[in-house]
This record gives C-alpha cells, structure tokens and sequence, in this order.
C-alpha cells in the first residue's frame, strides 16, 4: 500500500505513547497523578452553557454561514478593537473549529511547496505538522531557558532565506509559559515584516497572565504588521472551552477569504450552538476568568518553588499559561537517563506521576508540567517526586 505524502508526513504525537502508558497504569488501579493535561481542570462557566442550551431550544440548530455567525464576529470585532488596539471589520475574522483549525487553515493559504515556515522552539506541537501539510519546511529557531526562551531579531536574521515565508509567534507560550514584551515583540516582527516574511501570531493564553505581563498583539505594531500578521485566538483556554471546539483568525481580507474557502470545503462554519456560547463568552461576565488565573497562579509559584529544590533541577518562573518547563538534563545525568523521554517513562513506571516530555516541543533537555490539576494533586506529585529521587 503507498500512501500519499502528507499521510507519510504527518507523524503521530509523540506524547500519546505517554498517555496511553498512564491510562493503563490507571486502569490497573495505580494511582497515577497527572501532569499532562493541556486544558483547564476547571468547568466552562454557567452562563456560557446557558447560552448553549437556549441556542438548542431555540432552534439555533442549522448551517451557519462558513465563516461564523455574523453576530459572533461582531463580538469577536469589538473584543480585538477593546483588548489589543485592532480595527477589524467582519469580513477580516474567519471563525473555526478551535484555534488549531484557524492556524491550519491560515498556514494552507500562506505556505507553498519549497517555502519555509521558521518555528522557535521550544513550539506547540502541531506547527511543524501543519508546516508540512501545506508541503512547506519548518525551520527551527532554538531558543533555550538561557536566553529565557525568546528569539530577538539578531537569531531571527540567521535563518532567514530567500525560500523563508512565514513566522510562528505565540505568546503566552505552550510549552514553557514566556511571554514577550512589546519592545520585544515590536522589535521581532517590524524585523521579520521588513523582510517579507507573513507572521502567525497565536495568543490562545492571552489572558493567562502573572505578575503584572501585558499582552501585546504585535498586528498593532503599524499598518505594515497589520498587513502581514494574522491574529489567532480561541475559547479554549481563557474560557475552559476545549471541547466546544471554537477559535478564529483576524487578518488581512485576502487571507481570510482564502482561508474560508478551504474551510468551505473542509469542515463548513464551526458548530452553530457553540458560536453563540462564545457570544456568551465574550460579551457575558468575565469573573470566571479572574478566579481561575488567580488560582493558576498560587499552583504556579507552589510548583515552581518545589522543582527548584530538587538537585539537578532548574526551572523559570512562567509568566503565563499553565505549565512549568524545567530543565532536567543535570537530573537525567545524574541519574544515567539519555533524555526526555527515558525519564518520564521511568517516572511514570516507579513513582506514577505523568509529566510530558519535552522532545516532542523540541526541548529534550526539558519536560512540561501542567498545572491545571488540583493544589492537592500538585503536592502529593512534587512530594512523591522528592521521595523517588531521595531513595
Ligand atoms: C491549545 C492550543 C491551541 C488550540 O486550541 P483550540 O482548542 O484548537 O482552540 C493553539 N495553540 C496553542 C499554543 C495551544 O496550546
């Protein structure tokens, strides 16, 4: 049997061998604590499932235009001109089936066969992937905790090419929780413009933020940026949406209609009774917001305090999202490891905690914790942790 390219291509993620080890070992009735999660432990808030029940007693229940619900985009319009300083009218906002549809989509319409797409690494996992689908190359850009995971214009200029189309930036990151500055942004992407290059930027965490971090949405820079740089967002995690499964782009008319016509003939419009409970969202109460992050942010000092009394372990302070990233090399010599991988497996296998390697995000030196599990959770884990490596 041949398949095609992009089916011989596509790799599987290489986190799943992880998960399925850990379900396993669930259900053989270890009491396995979870690190891995990659949503909010927290329930989508009242008044978001409400509008998704009156939707289906209303009847709300048909094809939406393939675009989004024209009411939504309004809202989705208001909230970018009232949080990140953007003018976008309707017809400039492509509503999806998650963010990762939005950015899929968006990488189809900008990548060609031979063009490269530069991804700083550490990334989310799925770039590359989707780099790939659209027949174009990932260029990696390593960025390590030494330079606090951030590319600047000078390593950007290096691997720069005539062949090089388009930059990934996201920002809070998944994985190691960095957030860019304005300078730092403005900077990087008035750079990258200048070159030519096109910019995704994805601010999926954008509210997911600590110890006073601004968000900046680098499409704001000026009218060259707002040209060259679609802007990508979704429900998923700022309002514990993950199954709803809606996102959208915002970006430069050409683009946007591109990218509806390949949703078009993918999937149509995102699910109709899910794009009024993101109405909800976005115009509704945003208390539930404020609660989770504040207590996102007591598990995250709390994580971050016990890894770094761990010997051969170092980790920065994250200034968002929910995860910690350490750097665990010293602790994997220490203990004759060869990477990532080798010592999450060991840890799951003796001390039944689920941490996520970082060789899949392109960081082998590193592995993800997720804090989005209970304080409980969290402290049984770190002292189990400390009680494996101590014997
Ligand atoms: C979760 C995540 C997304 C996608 O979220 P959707 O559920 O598809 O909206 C996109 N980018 C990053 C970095 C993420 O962590």
């Amino acid at each position: 049997m041949v398949l095609s390219r992009v089916a011989r291509e596509i790799q599987a993620s290489a986190t799943l061998a992880i998960t399925a080890k850990a379900k396993q070992l669930a259900a053989e009735g270890k009491d396995v604590i979870g690190f891995g999660a990659g949503e909010p432990d927290f329930d989508t808030p009242e008044n978001i499932k409400n509008a998704a029940i009156k939707a289906i007693k209303n009847g709300f229940t048909k094809y939406t235009p393939t675009s989004g619900v024209p009411k939504l985009k309004e809202a989705i319009c208001e909230k970018l001109f009232n949080d990140n300083h953007l003018k976008y009218a309707s017809s400039q906002i492509l509503v999806s089936a998650g963010a990762k549809q939005s950015i899929c989509n968006i990488a189809l319409v900008l990548c060609d066969t031979g063009d490269e797409a530069i991804i700083p690494s550490p990334y989310w996992v799925s770039y590359p992937e989707m780099v790939t689908l659209a027949g174009a190359k990932p260029v990696f850009l390593e960025t390590t905790d030494k330079d606090s995971f951030k590319i600047t214009k000078e390593s950007l200029a290096k691997v720069i090419t005539p062949k090089s189309k388009l930059l990934f930036l996201n920002s809070p990151s998944n994985p190691t929780g960095m957030v860019y500055t304005e300078e730092e942004l403005r900077e990087i992407v008035m750079f990258a413009v200048e070159k030519g290059l096109y910019v995704i930027s994805d601010e999926i965490y954008e509210k997911i933020l600590y110890d006073g971090a601004a968000h900046f949405s680098p499409a704001a820079i000026n009218d060259d940026c707002y040209n060259k740089v679609v802007t990508v967002n979704g429900f998923s995690k700022v309002y514990s949406m993950t199954g709803w499964r809606l996102g959208y782009a915002a970006g430069p008319e050409k683009i946007i209609k591109a990218a509806t016509n390949i949703q078009d003939h993918t999937t149509s419009g995102a699910n109709s009774i899910t794009q009024l409970a993101g109405l909800e969202a976005l115009r509704g109460s945003q208390e539930s917001v404020t609660v989770m992050v504040k207590e996102f942010d007591r598990r995250r000092k709390y994580i971050v305090e016990r890894l770094n009394t761990i010997k051969g372990i170092s980790c920065l302070l994250p200034q968002g999202a929910f995860y910690a990233f350490p750097n665990v090399s010293r602790l994997c010599e220490n203990l004759s490891l060869k990477g990532s991988f080798d010592l999450v497996s060991l840890l799951l296998e003796k001390a039944h905690i689920a941490f996520v390697p970082g060789a899949p995000f392109g960081a082998d030196a590193h592995i993800r914790i997720s804090y989005a599990t209970s304080m409980e959770n969290i402290e049984k884990g770190m002292d189990r942790f400390e009680k494996f490596l101590n014997t």
